[in-house]
């Protein structure tokens, strides 16, 4: 596997997370608790605080410290889904043969851990479609990813929740996009630009 630059990964997931959390905010707000940016900011900002340290780790134990960095300190439900995540990227990384067959294990670690799936307005809906584009693979991948990943949160607005304190609306969950499917396109957008060089 060619080298991957953690360290500028971290910190641009990070920025970018950060810089959003106020619309983050307001989506949660309209479906939520209204605590969404705040969360992933908090998490964010641990995990840049501990990047220096983690970068020199090799990647398997370094992705797995990242998810245990964002279960504890994001809370909430997306914690522990995005924790899940990195955690089983970093235990797949190791065993899968590239890396979009580590991220499809990770997404199916994230349906198992939520027993959710796509269709069910949540974060989900932005993992799956790009892992199946990473999967499919093509030309200018890293370019076209950012706009998959936007397109799929874009989806989320005319879904119905069916997992998450969103579903609690039923009906009135229409109409908004999903804050973690809108977090998990920002944190693919940001990942892209810096493999992008
Ligand atoms: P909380 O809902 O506890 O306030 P957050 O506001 O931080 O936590 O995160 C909410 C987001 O978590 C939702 O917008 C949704 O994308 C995601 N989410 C919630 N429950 C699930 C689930 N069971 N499976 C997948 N994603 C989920
Ligand atoms: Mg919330």
């Amino acid at each position: 596997m060619t080298a991957i630059p953690l360290r500028e990964l971290i910190d641009a997931v990070a920025d970018a997370i950060i810089e959003h959390a106020g619309e983050l905010t307001a989506l949660d707000q309209a479906i939520g608790d209204g605590d969404h940016g705040i969360n992933m900011k908090r998490g964010f900002e641990a995990l840049r605080a501990d990047a220096a340290k983690i970068a020199e780790k090799p990647l398997p134990e370094a992705l797995n410290a990242i998810g245990g960095m964002l279960v504890m300190k994001v809370g909430g439900a997306s914690g522990p889904l995005y924790g899940t995540l990195f955690m089983a990227l970093g235990k797949a990384i190791g065993s899968a043969s590239d890396i979009g067959g580590a991220f499809a294990q990770s997404v199916q670690a994230v349906k198992a851990r939520g027993k959710s799936d796509t269709g069910q307005k949540t974060m989900l809906d932005v993992l799956a479609p790009v892992q199946r584009a990473i999967e499919d693979g093509g030309p200018g991948l890293l370019t076209r990813l950012p706009t998959i990943a936007a397109q799929a949160a874009e989806a989320t607005v005319p879904m119905r929740a069916i997992r998450g304190r969103a579903s609690f609306l039923g009906e009135r969950s229409i109409g908004h996009m999903d804050p973690g499917a809108r977090s998990a396109s920002i944190i693919v957008t940001a990942v892209c630009r810096v493999l992008e060089g």
